[in-house]
């Protein structure tokens, strides 16, 4: 699944070639079209897919923004701007070409759902192989409750406060520290694997209870989690599974992990234990880790 890292590589990639281009017509997948007629809604969320296609003709893309693990596409037309949003879930990718089969991988090119054709001739193309990925066509962001309640940037300077605050709360108290920290209410944008990296850094057991975490060493552990974020940007994310920039390029952000995904402890060579966290695997070492 993509995180914040790779996110924003995405829209980094994206920015240049996009911003300020115009969207002469929109085409949805006919996958799209059959969800929607069976009540299911894939990919494209509160519109009927010829009103999504028909609302972005002719829109300008003005510009790029990423906020946790979403992507706003700023567009505008007649003087009114709206946002489209996206989310990549699990295996969302977008794609800049002048032809479908540029798009290399066959697995992307059998599975897009979303080409919006630019004036410019290039198509932006957004292929999703498991479609948990999001396209979503709002006014502002009050239109669409979970993102006002998104924790700030993690790089914003009220950030850490915020998550102190958060955390002392009842209803995160007890919880997991690797719940609290992977909840979007609580830090934007830092998923499994930056949560697993960060909380071996810091030689803190996952399932250690929140409130047995002194606030020194919170401090010190959101200070980590935005060095691995940053450090994963600089190194354009982490390619696992089926996640790719758009040009199809890989991150190298997996050579540097040290905790996610291994079987042995890099520090202590001691066999890493994993246990299931909110409903996503956990792996840390049981000699470093307390
Ligand atoms: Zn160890």
């Amino acid at each position: 699944m993509p995180e914040l890292p790779e996110v924003e590589g995405v829209v980094r990639d994206l920015r240049p070639i996009v911003e300020g281009k115009t969207i002469e017509y929109v085409t949805l997948s006919e996958t799209v079209y059959m969800s929607h007629e069976a009540g299911k809604q894939a990919i494209v969320k509160n519109a009927a897919p010829p009103h999504f296609e028909q609302m972005l003709q002719n829109m300008t893309i003005a510009r790029l923004e990423r906020r946790s693990k979403y992507i706003f596409f700023h567009v505008t037309k007649d003087g009114e701007s709206f946002i489209l949003v996206n989310h990549l879930g699990m295996t969302g990718a977008w794609f800049v070409v002048n032809d479908i089969l540029e798009i290399i991988e066959e697995k992307f090119r059998k599975h897009i759902h979303a080409i919006f054709t630019l004036t410019s001739g290039e198509l932006l193309v957004y292929s999703d192989i498991r479609r948990f990925g999001e396209l979503r066509f709002i006014n502002e962001i009050a239109d669409h409750a979970p993102l006002l309640k998104m924790a700030p940037e993690p790089f914003d300077e009220q950030a850490c406060d915020f998550f102190l605050a958060q955390s002392e709360k009842p209803r995160f108290a007890k919880k997991a520290i690797k719940e609290v920290i992977m909840d979007g209410q609580v830090i934007s944008g830092c998923g499994n694997i930056y949560a697993t990296e960060s909380l071996f850094k810091m030689s803190i057991h996952p399932a250690k209870p929140t409130s047995e975490v002194s606030r020194e060493r919170k401090i010190e552990l959101f200070q980590v989690i935005c060095d691995v974020l940053q450090e994963s940007i600089d190194s354009g994310g982490s390619t696992i599974s089926d996640y790719r920039s758009i040009n199809g390029g890989a991150g190298t952000m997996q050579h540097r992990l040290k905790m996610y995904g291994k079987k042995q402890c890099k520090t202590c060579e001691t066999t890493t234990e994993s246990m299931v966290i909110a409903g996503r695997t956990s792996t840390f070492c049981p000699q470093c880790q307390k």
